[in-house]
């Protein structure tokens, strides 16, 4: 593990799993591939039907997106309503605008139910708008989730002054469906409620193969074997091995700096809501502040390589743009994740051989997703009904030229940011 995978969300996590690497031949109803938000999920709505379930993880949980990410339980995805029934066409379309819209609800009655640690804020997330061109797409974004019964409200740039602190934004559009978590301890809570409804969950249990003979799937890891009627894999963007199921994406990167806690003062003049934040900027930028006070600041980009100094230089440029009391803070921590970019920015669900079901491409939104896909998968796969899925699944799944399109949302970024923090 590099410097740049320890998150700040390591240090700060209360929530913990007991598991231990597989060292046995096990044979189960349902195998689960990966202990994100999506493996997780699916192995406690498996248990919780009564079903037997083993999760393999090849780290620990919470290694990949689900353990790095910026902690906004967002509704819906990054596109619009009318985008997502434009590729989906409007009968799924729908469908899963309303299973996403619910998703942040799904979230926090998870985290209440099961007593998850993981600093839930409720509070809404405040869209801001970067410039005029910014605020005339959330003017549209308003106009379509309104349509569809989402209750967003569209602040004016007073409004919006007020509610971050900033005097940067030209309005923001609020979602109070939304909340803040702290991402890894929500995932290693959903882990831990799936052992205590039955699951077994094994870490450090790379899979090295991934067979089936008829409707059996064998699974095989250093030290052991699991055998099950039923498979999901949940690897997304941190996919290793197995080759055959590899999922296709666009791999792009994204940093975030932490300050140490703030003192009261300088808290109170940030977000002072609660809120989660990120602009319409077309390289984004999220900030939000954690439970201990400290300023959280995200934007695209991959962390050690001999470029990214320009990434650390624009966090500090652009918070005290946004934050002139903040310009003194010293960033003391610096992490970065693997995002699954699809080109239509849709999650897809992929079948990869008799009952088993891959899902991966959240796009930078998987904390609610991720917890609907694994569930809806697990109850499609146990129940043998395919409606139950959230999006119509497909056999294949192919991306082109996704090796120069990294390289192109890395160099952008990091050009960006270079100018951005120049000038
Ligand atoms: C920096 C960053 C910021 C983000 N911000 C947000 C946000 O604010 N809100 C939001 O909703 N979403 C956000 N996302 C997206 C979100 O984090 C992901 O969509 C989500 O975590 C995906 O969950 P997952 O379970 O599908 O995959 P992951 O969490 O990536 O889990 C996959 C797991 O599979 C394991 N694995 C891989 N291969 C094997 C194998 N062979 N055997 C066993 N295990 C294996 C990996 O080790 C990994 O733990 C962000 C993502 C990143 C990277």
């Amino acid at each position: 593990m590099s410097d740049h995978d320890q998150s700040l969300w390591l240090n700060t996590c209360r929530e913990h799993v007991d598991s231990t690497p597989l060292t046995d031949d096990l044979t189960v109803d349902l195998a689960v591939i990966g202990g994100g938000y999506t493996g997780c999920s699916a192995a406690l709505t498996a248990a919780q039907s009564g079903a037997s379930v083993a999760l393999l993880e090849a780290h620990e949980i919470g290694h990949g997106g689900s353990g790095r990410n910026v902690g906004f339980a967002n509704a819906g995805l990054w596109l619009p309503p009318n985008e997502i029934r434009t590729h989906l066409g409007a009968e799924p379309g729908n469908r899963l605008i309303d299973l996403l819209g619910a998703a942040p609800g799904d979230v926090f009655d998870l985290i209440a139910l099961h007593g998850i640690d993981c600093e839930p804020v409720r509070n809404g997330t405040l869209h801001c708008a970067h410039s005029g061109a910014g605020f005339r797409d959330l003017e549209n974004r308003h106009a379509q989730l309104k349509a569809a019964g989402a209750p967003v409200e569209l602040l004016s740039t007073d409004q919006a002054g007020q509610r971050t602190g900033s005097a940067a934004f030209h309005g923001a559009l609020f979602d109070p469906r939304a909340g803040t978590i702290q991402p890894l301890a929500y995932v290693r809570g959903l882990a831990r409620a799936a052992t205590q409804a039955g699951a077994q969950v094994f870490t450090e249990s790379p899979v090295l193969s991934l067979s089936h003979d008829g409707d059996v799937w064998t699974l095989t890891t250093a030290q052991g074997s699991v055998r099950a009627m039923a498979l999901i894999q949940a690897t997304n963007a941190y996919h290793r091995g197995m080759p055959d199921t590899a999922p296709a994406y666009v791999p792009v990167y994204y940093f975030q700096f932490a300050t140490a806690p703030l003192s009261d003062n300088l808290r109170a003049s940030i977000l002072r809501g609660g809120e989660g934040a990120w602009d319409t900027g077309l390289i984004m930028t999220s900030f939000r502040l954690d439970q201990d006070g400290r300023f959280i600041i995200g934007a695209m980009g991959e962390l050690g390589h001999a470029g990214s100094s320009a990434h650390k230089a624009w966090a500090k440029r652009k918070i005290a743009a946004l934050y002139p009391q903040l310009a003194d803070q010293p960033l003391v921590q610096g992490w970065h994740g693997r995002i699954a970019m699809t080109s239509d920015h849709i999650p897809k669900i992929t079948r990869i051989g008799p009952n088993a079901l891959a899902a991966h491409g959240f796009s930078g939104r998987g904390i609610g997703p991720g917890t609907v896909f694994g569930r809806q998968m697990a109850d499609s796969l146990l129940r043998d009904d395919p409606a139950l899925l959230p999006v119509p699944p497909v056999e294949g799944y192919r991306e082109s030229w996704t090796g120069l399109r990294r390289a192109y949302f890395e160099t952008g970024a990091a050009l960006t940011h270079l100018i951005k923090a120049r000038f």
